[in-house]
């Protein structure tokens, strides 16, 4: 379980809401069962049930298990799709290891707004189901003029263009692991002024992830995978 502030050996942490009713209605616990806490920003602890209410569920940390992993320099940067989908895209980007993901408004969205709640809540919930100690970052939505403009120099930008691009794959193996983010369009793709401006950017590298036409989430899914198959992260 994620908790909020950092951990220390014997501190009392008390948990309550979702995660507590995780705790005592379906998992069960009762005193002295082991519980696993993650801080995102220490690391993985071995602690202790001390009580176990319905509401609350009362913790001592015991030791560190795991430090803190260092998380690979990928982005993800999807656009903005129907809420279910964009969901998925949300639990599988933080199960195949981004750092950061930054949703991006563009003209053909069809949503422009996330609820961060539900998402941090997502994110947490495929960490804690994949045992990373990380949390990714996640970024509140903003239009692709200015994603483009606040672009890090030095990270490049690949830019899944289903019109042709470089293949993935041979791109980030010649590249080695750099910093990098995936830049993935909407339901309805990206304009040509938006593929135009995209391309503009000298950081941008257009690649494909082959002949066929992916829904939004598949390519940045897709894309993610070849690049743990490729970096090894
Ligand atoms: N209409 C479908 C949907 O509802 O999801 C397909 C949308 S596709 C246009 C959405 C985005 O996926 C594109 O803007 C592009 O970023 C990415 N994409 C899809 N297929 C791709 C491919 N073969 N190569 C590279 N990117 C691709």
């Amino acid at each position: 379980l994620f908790v909020a502030d950092p951990l220390r050996p014997g501190v009392h942490v008390m948990i309550e809401g979702p995660q507590a009713h995780y705790l005592s209605r379906v998992m069960r616990v009762v005193a002295g069962d082991p519980v696993v806490l993650c801080d995102d920003v220490t690391g993985e602890w071995a602690a202790r049930v001390v009580e176990a209410g319905k509401r609350s569920v009362a913790l001592e940390t015991i030791e560190m298990l795991r430090e803190r992993e260092t998380v690979p320099e990928i982005w993800l940067c999807p656009a903005l799709i129907k809420k279910d989908r964009f969901d998925l895209v949300l639990e599988k980007a933080t199960e195949l290891g981004v750092a950061r993901i930054a949703p991006v408004v563009t003209r053909r969205c069809v949503a422009d707004k996330l609820n961060p709640e539900r998402a941090r809540a997502i994110v947490t919930e495929a960490a804690e189901q994949c045992a990373r100690t990380a949390l990714p970052e996640l970024a509140a939505p903003v239009k692709l003029d200015a994603l483009l403009a606040d672009w890090p120099i030095d990270r490049r930008l690949y830019f899944a263009d289903e019109n042709g691009g470089a293949p993935l794959a041979p791109a980030i193996a010649a590249a080695g692991s750099q910093r990098a983010g995936f830049l993935v369009g909407p339901e309805g793709g990206f304009d040509d002024q938006e593929r135009a401006a995209i391309r503009a950017l000298p950081q941008a590298v257009p690649i494909s992830l082959g002949p066929r036409i992916l829904r939004a989430e598949t390519a940045a899914l897709a894309a993610l995978a070849i690049w743990m198959a490729e970096a090894g992260d």
